[in-house]
């Protein structure tokens, strides 16, 4: 086995399919390329992940709980960690003897209830809110992510407050829409990201008075980015696409990202060819990323716009980076207090140590 077996902990998203049972605004139902059911055998997966001895899996779709019993087989038959992405319509329907081996369940709001219903379809706020309560009340222990689309318009600081606000998620984290910035979206968008930095300058305000009382608030973002500034250690690409996060296509070909599977560039290999780890740094992020100056703590925020600049509006590119440039520098201002609060003890080292492996949060929005 590959000595970078020793160190890497892998993660794959299985894509169970590309069929969603939402019509999100923002995202149109997923990729329509064929096929859209898994093609593969189970045990074709098995003798693929047995070359890793501690494979994080990561389901995902479409919507991957419109393939429950296809899920529940590959839970019944491959060791390892499990996480999923989900809207969460479904949730109800996953057994307790399945909920107990989640380490982490990502769920899809996007806020209040008018902010999500209004994106992703009238009543979905509700249908998650109960569906979360059932599942805590089934006895699932793991870790419960929001994770939220940040479209155009929306106020980010009202948001992600309200999320913690409900008491039901551990951690909270968001990517901002692609939609906004590609080439062909009509509106201006700098006024909003005027108003999205300052959402966040507020935030992360709101988050030290927080923890000045003592109380830690899992806001993913902020808890990466600080984790690093604290240990002064570089980071990589933080979703891990390309590096350690790899993406099961229905067909058995393997993407860096799970987002462009129906790019060349993302396709790095098959189950069907490649080892595990044969596939890691095939493709890695380029310019502009390499020669900024926030490159060792951004890691170059995201592969798949990386490598498809081209798509982008004009400056596309800039005004996402103005976003990341804005967020690091708050939270490299908050660092001395965020020391001293450690040292004082009023809050722990370890609560910026999240998570104890990366379950599916690109931390950079
Ligand atoms: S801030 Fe922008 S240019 Fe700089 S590393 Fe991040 S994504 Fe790349
Ligand atoms: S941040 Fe970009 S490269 Fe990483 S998983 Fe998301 S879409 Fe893919």
């Amino acid at each position: 086995m590959n000595d970078l077996n020793n160190y890497l902990r892998m993660h794959y998203h299985i894509i169970l399919t590309k069929e969603c049972n939402l019509n999100c605004k923002y995202c149109g139902g997923g990729s329509d390329s064929q096929p859209k059911e898994i093609q593969y055998s189970i045990s074709n997966l098995k003798s693929f992940l047995s070359k890793d001895s501690a494979p994080v899996i990561e389901f995902y779709g479409g919507e991957p709980l419109l393939r429950i019993e296809t899920m529940k087989r590959i839970m019944d038959a491959i060791p390892g960690r499990f996480v999923i992405q989900t809207n969460g319509l479904f949730l109800d329907r996953i057994e307790p003897q399945y909920l107990e081996k989640f380490n982490a369940i990502l769920v899809s709001i996007d806020g209040k209830k008018n902010v999500t219903d209004e994106w992703r379809g009238i009543g979905v706020y509700e249908r998650i809110i109960e569906n979360i309560g059932i599942i805590r009340q089934k006895g699932f222990h793991g870790y419960l992510v929001a994770r939220m689309t940040v479209a155009q318009g929306t106020d980010i600081y009202e948001n992600v407050r309200h999320l913690l606000d409900t008491g039901f998620f551990d951690h909270v984290h968001w990517q901002l829409s692609f939609e906004m910035f590609w080439e062909g979206a009509e509106d201006r968008i700098e006024d909003w990201i005027c108003s999205y930095n300052k959402g966040i300058s507020s935030l992360v305000e709101w988050w030290l008075s927080e923890m000045r009382k003592g109380r830690y608030s899992g806001i993913v973002p902020f808890t990466g980015i600080m984790n690093s500034l604290l240990s002064g250690k570089d980071s990589k690409l933080r979703c891990g696409s390309g590096i350690d996060f790899f993406t099961i296509m229905p067909d058995g070909r393997v993407s860096a990202c799970p987002v462009s599977v129906d790019f060349d560039f993302s396709v790095v290999g098959s189950i069907f060819n490649d080892s595990p780890f044969s596939l890691c740094n095939k493709v890695r992020v380029g310019e502009p990323c390499i020669s900024c100056d926030i490159f060792h703590i951004c890691g170059g925020r995201c592969l798949f716009v990386n490598k498809a600049q081209d798509m982008l509006r004009e400056n596309g590119y800039s005004l996402i980076c103005t976003t990341v440039g804005h967020l690091v520098g708050e939270l490299h201002n908050a660092l001395p207090r965020v020391v001293k609060l450690i040292e004082k003890g009023t809050v722990r080292r370890s609560d910026f140590d999240y998570p104890e492996f990366n379950n599916g949060c690109e931390i950079i929005p």
